[in-house]
């Protein structure tokens, strides 16, 4: 007998898993969470030091599918996001345009922040990484890393990036078939925190020339509080060809490239760089979940539907819809 048992185990708690678990629990359904995280969020992440804070993974948010702009509508209302109205430009070689004219939201106070409210009132277990997942007469026997206790489930989901979900899916192998046919591209992301206010006359910037794609200032999002910092997230092809430089010296080659192309000096009094390996899909699918009712194994996450939060979103509901369409 395994000590630990539940009806359906969702492993990731990203927008994608923390959205299913949510669905699920609402419809009576024993659900326990689990991410290899101390924290929740998983690409909507927030890095945290003393009186500064900055978004290091995904950005902001768009709302295009009517679901998701009433959903947003909701979190606008109870505060768990308002939007961004930071000047945002696209800025190419030859000079800046306004970026495309679209509703940009954050969650607040910070990007984690959005994921750790909608999963308040879950089980969800910290620090807890899949490493095997055992087919069992009665559902799944899941096995954690560090000789965390073994669970038993009668249905897994994985809400994880899809590299992250082939890893397990031997004993499913259509189904690691087609998380190992989506790549990821990398992205290492810069941070920097900044003693002053950088004299610059935008908040963000889409990049579209040199090793720099995306560039902000944090402060200027809606409940960031603290010290003025400035994320600069370089283009896959060059995270790809520094996929193994120090961090140290990729925020050091981030920074000189972010002062060279805004003209001025940044002074920092600190930086640092994080490496996205899994970053955004390159080659999404685009069936939203999957999942196979026969065997309780079900996948979600952006990348079963596109590259962005949204489509995170999108897919952890579809994949709980499925679930309680099979019974
Ligand atoms: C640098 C960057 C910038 C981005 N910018 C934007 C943007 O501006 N706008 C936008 O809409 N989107 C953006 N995105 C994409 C956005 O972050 C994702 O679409 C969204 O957050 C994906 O959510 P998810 O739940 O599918 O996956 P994730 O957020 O990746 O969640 C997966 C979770 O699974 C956990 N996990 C993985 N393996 C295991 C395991 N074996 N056991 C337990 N837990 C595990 C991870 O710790 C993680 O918490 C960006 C992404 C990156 C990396």
């Amino acid at each position: 007998m395994l000590a630990f048992h539940t009806d359906i185990a969702v492993i990731g708690a990203g927008l994608a898993g923390v959205t299913c678990a949510r669905q699920l629990a609402a419809a009576g359904y024993q659900v326990q969470l689990f991410d290899k995280s101390k924290g929740m969020g998983g690409r909507m992440a927030t890095r945290r030091g003393e009186q500064f804070a900055i978004d290091h993974g995904a950005q902001y948010f768009t709302a295009r599918h009517p679901d998701f702009i009433a959903e947003v509508a909701r979190w606008l209302v109870d505060g768990r996001c308002a939007a961004w109205t930071g000047q945002v430009v696209q800025w190419r070689a030859e000079g800046q345009t306004p970026a495309y004219p679209e509703q940009r939201y954050v969650p607040q106070p910070g990007m984690s922040s959005l994921c750790r409210s909608l999963a308040d009132g879950l089980d969800v277990a910290l620090g807890q990484r899949l490493v095997a997942l055992q087919r069992q007469e009665q559902g799944w026997q899941l096995s954690f890393a560090d000789d965390q206790p073994a669970w038993l489930a009668r249905q897994v989901l994985l809400a994880v990036p899809p590299a992250q979900a082939a890893a397990l899916l031997g004993p499913a192998p259509e189904l690691q078939a087609l998380a190992a046919s989506v790549a990821m591209e990398p992205c290492w992301a810069a941070m920097l925190e900044l003693p002053d206010r950088l004299p610059l006359p935008i908040d963000a910037a889409w990049v579209e020339h040199g090793p720099i794609r995306w560039l902000a200032r944090n402060t200027s999002k809606p409940g960031r509080t603290g010290r003025e910092g400035w994320v600069i997230h370089a283009t896959p092809a060059w995270s790809q060809q520094q996929l193994d430089t120090r961090a140290e010296q990729v925020a050091a080659l981030l920074h000189a490239a972010f002062a060279d192309l805004v003209d001025v000096e940044v002074e920092v009094s600190r930086r640092s760089a994080h490496r996205w390996l899994y970053g955004q899909a390159a080659n999404p699918l685009t069936l939203g979940q999957v999942y196979a009712a026969d065997i309780g194994l079900g996948l979600c996450g952006d990348w079963c539907l596109g590259t962005r939060i949204e489509d995170a979103w999108l897919s952890g509901r579809a994949l709980a819809m499925a679930v309680q369409a099979a019974g």
